[in-house]
């Protein structure tokens, strides 16, 4: 019979229906308890079995049985990490590297960045010499094949999260695959946290299928070993919404405040998409909250995406303080990569931000999309780690079922290739249509890469990296498009201003995200606003903390994020220390700022758009695939609309809308990049 959870303000209505089982207990208890308690800890033995006897293992577990930070310490106990050699461990994502080895390092009771120790892109907290455990991100694994192909300096490898299929993963295991042949010594884990593991398995199973055809003999353990940890989740009762929810941020916010009104304590989790859906809902909850007014003081809101400052990321860890109820506001990170003790009940909005790309029009943009059911699974089985849980999902049963898909697609077969190409292109992968691929992306997106990397002069007529400009590009630890832009500034002449530009453009924004306060946001960013766009806005805010010297009240009092202006200066050094490497000397151009938007199209040409009509906000097209796009609302040329610009990245909603534009003269286009846009197919005129 299911019951009915009726909320009185009529926001959301649920519907429930039962779930998984299986039990065991939890309480307070020390580290070193903690870790025994584990499901990974019964199979430790086990584990050093087959990492001794097979090249690969596979690992399948449930969400927080201690994969990722145990297997790492058990494989150092058992001395995978004597002699000088390195314990690797990969994630997706940054900010799980980083929580993850602090994590590890406080178990271990040693200091982060010595025994144990991170890496992640613009920070090091590794030592050479003495970290024997090492977390970085597959993209950072993927730049130290290019110094070291062989990755000699690790014994085992465990690449962690496999299930998320990110694009990274993927191109990191086949590459290991090729390595694992040179090097028979080498021990690879795999580990992920559903049965999507078993095509990784045939991954690899089939490459010992291939050599048996070819008549190589077969060593033992050639093939993968597969082990399947045992779940200790809690019963979870699922409740779907009866009706569609129109706005699945006000439904997140009415159901929180639903679950702290009428449920026993316990923490909450709520699954949404990004930084500005999650800062509008703690806007809003912490709104509601206050005007409800009973029983709402108790909560503590906390958001949870990448970019938070160590101190941010704490707090979500640190224990819920008694009489208290966290509630953690997250996007998709907190699904598999890092694991909430308290959380007893789930609020999933039932979306994520994913990169889609289309061949065809050559746009790649984040999209809020549905997740899979694979991933709306794991999302409600976050709810039963401490106790019978309870997981909300913001759509119908109905749709559940009927309409959501099985599992999602991996990010190969949905980005962008260019990165991907020109990475293993510097890694003298020759042939990328044949490469051994865990899930192959489209010929059409690598063709497209590869005309785009060829306009960019960064390949040649025979698809080999051009010396030096090739070479260069793939060293700089940034997208190829923002590798060019700062190659070709130091032609110009304006390297000084775009590498300030280009360390802005890698973090995600500057901006200090302002819900209620829109209006004093967007009177802050008129001070710095440049009538030819958001780059040169950039270097105006630059300037400014610079001559304030670097004061903190100085962004409070500009909207400006202090944290992410620190993170801008950092990278800004790293940046610079690259450039003096690849010869490019640091020179500015004063105030002449065309230099600035040359260099920009000099990397961006690929991203021109056109103005067609000033009605309807101003509907740009792209001048190589005639797509509409709109300026995104938060650029300063929103409502300027001048008649052909750059943009930086598309995101999309409603529409199509460009971030982090500038202004350009459209005959630029053919000097920079005369075989893209002379050889048009579509749309030949660009005036
Ligand atoms: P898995 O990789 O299998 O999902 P983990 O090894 O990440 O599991 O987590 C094992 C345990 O360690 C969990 O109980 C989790 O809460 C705890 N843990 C992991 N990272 C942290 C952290 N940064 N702070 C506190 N506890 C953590
Ligand atoms: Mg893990």
């Amino acid at each position: 019979k299911p019951r009915l959870l009726e909320d009185e303000d009529g926001g959301v209505i649920f519907l429930s229906s039962s779930y998984s089982s299986s039990s065991s207990g939890y309480g307070y208890v020390s580290i070193e308890k903690q870790r025994q308690r584990l499901p990974v800890y019964k199979y430790r033995t086990a584990i050093l079995y087959l990492v001794e006897s097979h090249a690969t293992t596979i690992v399948v577990g449930e969400t927080g049985s201690g994969k990722t930070t145990q297997i790492p310490q058990f494989l150092k106990e058992a001395g995978w990490a004597d002699g000088g050699r390195v314990i690797a461990c990969t994630q997706p994502r940054r900010l799980a590297v980083q929580a993850v080895a602090s994590r590890v390092a406080e178990e271990m009771g040693v200091k982060l960045g010595e025994e144990v120790g991170y890496t992640i892109r613009f920070e090091d907290i590794s030592n050479p010499d003495l970290t024997r455990i090492k977390f970085l991100t597959d993209g950072v694994l993927l730049r130290e094949m290019m110094e070291d192909p062989l990755l000699t300096k690790y014994s085992v490898i465990m690449v962690d999260e496999a299930h998320e299929r990110s694009i990274s993963t993927d191109i990191v295991l086949g590459l290991l695959k090729k390595i694992q042949k040179r090097r028979p010594e080498l021990r690879l884990i795999i580990s992920s946290a559903t049965i999507e593991a078993k095509s990784m398995s045939n991954f690899f199973l089939s490459s010992k299928r291939r050599q048996a055809l070819e008549g190589e003999e077969l060593r033992p353990g050639l093939e993968p070993a597969i082990l399947s940890l045992e779940g200790r989740g809690f019963n979870v009762q699922i409740y779907y919404v009866e009706d569609p929810v129109r706005d699945y941020v006000q439904a997140a916010v009415s159901t929180v405040l639903l679950i702290n009104d009428k449920e026993p304590p316990g923490d909450i989790l709520v699954f949404l998409t990004g930084q500005d859906d999650i800062d509008a809902a703690i806007k809003l909850l912490t709104e509601e909250a206050r005007s409800n007014g009973k029983n709402s003081s108790g909560l503590i809101i906390l958001p949870l995406y990448s970019g938070l400052t160590r101190a941010e990321q704490d707090l979500i860890f640190s224990p819920t303080p008694k009489g208290k109820r966290k509630v953690v506001i997250s996007t998709n990170i907190a699904e598999t990569s890092l694991t909430l003790e308290g959380i007893v009940y789930v609020v999933d909005s039932g979306f994520s931000k994913q990169r889609f790309y289309n061949p065809i029009s050559d746009i790649e943009n984040l999209v809020v999309a549905p997740i899979s059911k694979a991933s709306a699974r794991q999302r409600a089985g976050r709810a039963g780690r401490l106790r019978p849980g309870k997981c909300y999902r913001l759509y119908t049963e109905e749709y559940f079922l009927n309409e959501m898909s099985v599992q999602g697609i991996p990010e190969i077969q949905r980005s962008n290739l260019v990165s991907c190409v020109i990475q293993l292109k510097a890694l003298g992968i020759d042939n990328i249509l044949g490469f051994d691929w865990p899930a192959s992306p489209s010929p059409e997106s690598m063709i497209r890469a590869l005309e785009v990397l060829y306009s960019l002069g960064v390949l040649d007529d025979d698809a080999k990296l051009t010396s030096p400009v090739g070479f260069q590009v793939a060293e700089i630890p940034l997208e190829p498009m923002i590798a060019k832009m700062i190659l070709s500034s130091n032609e110009l002449g304006c390297s000084d201003e775009i590498i300030t530009i280009a360390a802005v453009l890698s973090i995600q924004s500057i901006w200090f995200s302002a819900w209620g306060a829109q209006k004093e946001l967007d009177e802050a960013k008129l001070r710095f606003a440049a009538a030819e766009g958001d780059h040169v806005t950039f270097l105006n805010i630059y300037k400014g903390f610079l001559r304030s010297g670097k004061s903190s009240k100085w962004c409070h009092k500009n909207f400006i994020n202090y944290h992410a202006m620190k993170k801008v200066m950092e990278i800004r050094e790293q940046l610079k220390r690259i450039a003096l490497r690849l010869g490019i000397v640091l020179k500015s151009c004063e105030t002449d700022m065309q230099l600035v938007r040359k260099a920009v199209t000099a990397g961006f040409f690929a991203n021109a758009c056109r103005l067609e009509a000033y009605s309807h906000g101003g509907m740009y097209k792209t001048i190589r695939g005639s797509q509409e796009v709109y300026i995104h609302p938060s650029s300063v040329l929103f409502r300027v609309n001048p008649k052909c610009v750059i943009y930086h990245s598309l995101v999309s909603t409603d529409r199509q809308y460009m971030r982090n534009v500038i202004s350009i003269d459209p005959s630029w286009l053919t000097e920079v990049a005369p075989h893209f846009y002379q050889q048009q197919r579509h749309n030949p005129t660009i005036h």
